[in-house]
């Protein structure tokens, strides 16, 4: 069997673009490893009527949309490998071997944390990344900012709209310009530059943060860096085109330097972003990737009836 279509994730993205696929009568296989990166946390938010419920929830309430469509599949495996075939793709996982003639990548961003002691028992309870989706449950209460580089004033900017108590820590690196200094100085916030050796606290709820010269700070939580890998290897055989921040030179619609490949969601942003802007992403690059197809078979159909 050939699919009209093989979207690699599904996340809001891929299930998003999937709910397309299967209303525009495409056969659609979804390929989902099942790991995404806001699984550590019990609520999402700030996605209309979905305000607030758990992300197995949401993913669950969005299979229910999209595979109710006839033609629609999901199989749960991890890509490895894509390579051209034909004027399509093979699409490998460790159990099986698919076709399609085009792929969609929805595979958002593999995360990891950095390397401080217990961080994985708070993150998505008491420690987040992002103030947009954590910020207003962590309202009023005493902050930490951890982050090693020039964006920590843009948080503590940020953060300050839901907090006054805020505690900023670099992790061991000196990143604060004096003028930087300066700022926190004059607004009353304390900062750190000793590296962070340990967090602690209980049943998910930090309530202290603990550096490497012994000095503790108690919080009530805190917003943390994280790395994002972006290398999609499962990519590597296609030679997609990248720039000097290793994103996807994409077009507006997410079609890539390979005839077929497009992206969609944190995966074509190559940075976080909001689950209602991965879903409005993902329509919207499934609904120009059909239409370059809608648009091939209409020619062919013109000339046959000529
Ligand atoms: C702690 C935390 C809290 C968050 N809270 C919120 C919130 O409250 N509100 C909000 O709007 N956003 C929130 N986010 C951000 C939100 O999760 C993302 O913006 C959104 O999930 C991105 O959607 P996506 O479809 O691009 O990627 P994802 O949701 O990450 O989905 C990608 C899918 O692709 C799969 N995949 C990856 N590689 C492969 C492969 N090789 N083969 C097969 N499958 C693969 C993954 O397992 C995953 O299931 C939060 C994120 C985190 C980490």
């Amino acid at each position: 069997m050939i699919y009209d279509v093989i979207i690699i994730g599904g996340g809001p993205a891929g299930l998003s673009a999937a709910l397309y696929f299967g209303r525009g009568l495409k056969k659609t296989l979804i390929i989902d490893e099942e790991k995404p990166r806001n699984i550590v946390t019990h609520e999402t938010h700030s996605y209309l009527t979905q305000d607030g419920v758990s992300p197995q929830t949401f993913r669950q309430r969005a299979k229910e949309d999209t595979l109710k469509y006839e033609g629609t599949t999901l199989f749960n495996d991890k890509v490895t490998e894509v390579k051209k075939h034909d004027d399509g793709f093979i699409v490998q996982t460790p159990a099986e071997r698919f076709q399609s003639k085009q792929v969609l990548v929805a595979s958002g961003l593999i995360e990891q944390l950095p390397a401080i002691k217990n961080i994985e028992s708070y993150y998505g309870q008491s420690v987040f990344y992002c103030p947009w989706c954590d910020g207003w449950e962590m309202r009023n209460k005493k902050l930490a900012i951890i982050n090693p580089d020039e964006r920590v004033m843009h948080m503590v900017t940020l953060l300050s709209n839901w907090t006054d108590k805020l505690e900023v820590f670099t992790d061991g690196h000196d990143s604060l310009t004096e003028e930087n200094k300066k700022v926190l100085e004059d607004k009353n916030i304390s900062y750190h530059l000793e590296k962070i050796a340990e967090m602690s606290g209980e049943n998910g709820q930090l309530q202290a943060v603990r550096m490497t010269n012994g000095e503790t700070v108690d919080v009530e939580g805190a917003f943390t860096y994280v790395y994002w890998n972006t290398k999609y290897e499962f990519l590597n055989n296609l030679d997609v085109e990248r720039d000097e921040n290793g994103r996807f030179v994409v077009g507006q619609f997410g079609e890539t330097s390979v005839k077929g490949l497009y992206v969609a969601g944190e995966a074509k942003d190559n940075f976080g972003s909001q689950l209602i802007a991965a879903a409005a992403n993902g329509g919207e690059v499934a609904r120009f990737m059909m239409m370059m197809e809608i648009q091939q078979e209409f020619n062919k159909k013109s000339i046959k009836t000529k």
